[in-house]
């Protein structure tokens, strides 16, 4: 099996986390408990996801010049991602993200997007070589919109598949033009519902199917994922597993689904493999620290 080539076109911050036995309302102050700085950043954490499932990695992202983002561009080398086109921003600091934690794994997030905010078309272009000898480009909505678009663009053209995770939900619709170019598009049920706008859950994803998106895999957190395409809905269930943690669960899954994409799976079969990746992520804290090998993904896949 030829190593699968993935391209990320996305986010790095760094996640402050704190644990605490509630989450506190607007305007209140809980005491927390353990806390952890890890690598986080939805594009970042997707890329760690899919080079420990056993893909070959090239990011197009930026970072600022301060110990943040010096540690983060450290953190993706270490895990054999191809940095090269990270561009290192000295007029901006590094993303940033705060997240609070629940008893339960439920949690609330701030991002400060610094860096994140200025990823350009342009950067796009510099990294052309790369993207269009890719498999599969990832992409998130933690760049500007127009990047991810242009990104998208630029590989349809040269026959790479295209997995959107559009989180967060883009305040604009997605344009037609983009949603014809995506073969897998992944949201969350919250995501699903705002991306159609109106409806009920079922008639959303339709409508995105009919405007031209390939097949919609919606992720359904302890319940697994649903695939909507031509021929219908197929749901494929989550592995039963202890939760402590869901950052980055949904970026567990979408690493490893392009992963098991590029390295010609079904697609059912690469969402299965994504499901259990996801699970042993929400097993321990953190968004890349939780990340799991591929050996540990290949064991629970064969053990449930
Ligand atoms: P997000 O974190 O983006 O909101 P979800 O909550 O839908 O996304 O979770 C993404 C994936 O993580 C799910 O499709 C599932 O595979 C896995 N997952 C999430 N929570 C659990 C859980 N409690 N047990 C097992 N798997 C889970």
């Amino acid at each position: 099996m030829a190593q699968p080539q993935l391209v990320v076109a996305g986010s790095i911050n760094t996640d402050i986390i704190v644990h605490s036995a509630r989450l506190p309302a607007a305007g209140e102050t809980v005491l927390g408990g353990d806390w952890l700085m890890a690598g986080g950043g939805k594009g970042a954490n997707q890329a760690v996801a899919a080079a420990r499932a056993g893909a070959n990695v090239h990011f197009v992202g930026r970072t600022g010049t301060d110990l943040f983002g010096r540690e983060s561009l450290q953190r993706l080398k270490v895990e054999g991602i191809d940095t090269a086109h990270v561009v290192e921003d000295s007029q901006k600091k590094s993303g940033l993200a705060i997240i609070m934690v629940g008893p339960d794994g439920d949690n609330i997030i701030s991002v400060a997007q610094g860096a994140n905010a200025a990823v350009s078309p342009e950067d796009v272009d510099a990294a052309a070589g790369i993207i269009d000898a890719a498999d599969v480009l990832i992409a998130q909505m933690e760049i500007p919109a127009e990047t991810v678009y242009h990104a998208i663009r630029t590989v349809h053209e040269h026959g790479t598949k295209v997995l959107l995770n559009p989180a967060p939900a883009p305040g604009e619709p997605i344009p037609p033009e983009i949603l014809g170019m995506i073969d897998y598009l992944v949201p969350n049920q919250v995501e699903a519902l705002r991306l159609a706008g109106t409806g009920d859950f079922d008639s959303s994803v339709n409508a995105l199917l009919e405007r031209g998106v390939k097949h919609v895999i919606v992720t359904l957190g302890a319940n697994g994922a649903a695939v909507f395409d031509s021929s219908g809905r197929h749901d494929v269930p989550a592995f039963r597993v202890n939760a402590v943690d869901a950052v980055g669960a949904g970026d567990a899954f979408c690493g490893v689904l392009a992963c098991g994409v590029a390295e010609g799976l079904d697609l059912l079969d690469a969402v299965r493999m994504a499901n259990a990746a996801a699970a042993l992520s929400v097993t321990r804290p953190g968004a890349q620290p939780s990340m799991p090998a591929r050996d540990e993904i290949l064991a629970l896949l064969n053990a449930q």
